[in-house]
């Protein structure tokens, strides 16, 4: 019996071990509960990750290959995305132009406006600058012919202009008369070794033939209504009053308000309604 009684609380010891272990698995359940939830919210979390980060880097790359692969998505690799931002520039040159071949013509187009920049006809004979600073050659020569019966001459080149200029205003009751129009650089040399001008030979306008000295025969030009009209009127037939008041350190001349100066009637516009002297016009 008394194995009995040993037995017992031997058998009970294993039995209150057993109880214990009971203990133990429940705390390795709970560890194990644990740990599974912790993976799982590493996991969860790196799903997350991926789902966002992941989604939003290669969205660029399938938001392209949908785009720019619509007609053959298959076809398009991961090895031609690198080729594909040219692709962009052909939409831009595609409403210029329906047709591709007509591509090649557009880069001629930049260059039109680079001639637009500059309208000023220089190399123009009527735009020929002649002043103290660019005096005309020894040999220079033009042909000229008759303005009125006192041997005054012009380039024939702008002889129909000035006439039509002098019988419109006649026209109005005007009455013009000429001091001064074409002079050889010779002449010009023969004046200024005189002492009758302080011009030096091929800087006076007049050795060009471009430019006339203008009065009037009832008194003094300058306030009269000669000069008005000349003044508003002269720029439509090409001509421009050469040395304006307070040009004087541009033009390198006084002010001459009978100087006039033909540089064709679309330039005479311009510079007329500019309010520039002709060396600012041409800079
Ligand atoms: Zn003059």
């Amino acid at each position: 019996m008394s194995n009995g009684t040993r037995i017992d609380p031997e058998e009970r010891e294993p039995r209150a071990i057993k109880i214990r272990q009971p203990k133990h698995t429940g705390r390795k359940i709970f560890l194990s509960v644990l740990g599974v939830l912790c993976a799982a919210a590493v996991i969860g979390a790196g799903v997350f990750a991926y789902v966002n980060f992941g989604d939003y880097f290669e969205f660029d790359k399938f938001g392209k290959t949908e785009e720019e692969s619509q007609s053959s998505e298959s076809e398009i690799s991961e090895e031609s995305e690198p080729e594909e931002p040219v692709v962009p520039e052909e939409p831009e040159s595609v409403p210029e132009s329906s047709s591709e071949p007509e591509i090649p013509e557009e880069p001629i187009v930049p260059e039109e406006p680079v001639v637009e920049e500059d309208p000023i006809p220089r190399d123009e004979w009527f735009m020929l600058l002649v002043n103290r600073e660019n005096p005309l050659p020894e040999d220079f020569g033009v042909e000229t012919v008759l303005i009125d019966n006192e041997n005054h001459t012009v380039d024939s080149r702008i002889a129909e202009d000035l006439s039509a200029m002098i019988s419109a205003g006649e026209a109005e009751g005007l009455d013009f008369i000429f001091y001064t129009a074409y002079r050889s650089v010779n002449k010009q040399r023969e004046l200024f070794e005189a002492g009758k001008t302080d011009a030096a030979p091929g800087t006076s306008e007049h050795n060009c033939g471009l430019a006339v000295d203008i009065g009037c025969r009832t008194g003094e030009f300058d306030g009269s209504p000669e000069e008005a009209w000349l003044l508003a009127h002269a720029h439509e037939y090409g001509f421009i009053l050469r040395y304006p008041e307070g040009k004087e350190d541009i033009t390198g001349f006084s002010h001459e308000p009978w100087h006039f100066r033909y540089v064709g009637k679309e330039q005479a516009k311009l510079i007329f309604e500019s309010g520039l002297c002709l060396e600012e016009y041409l800079a």
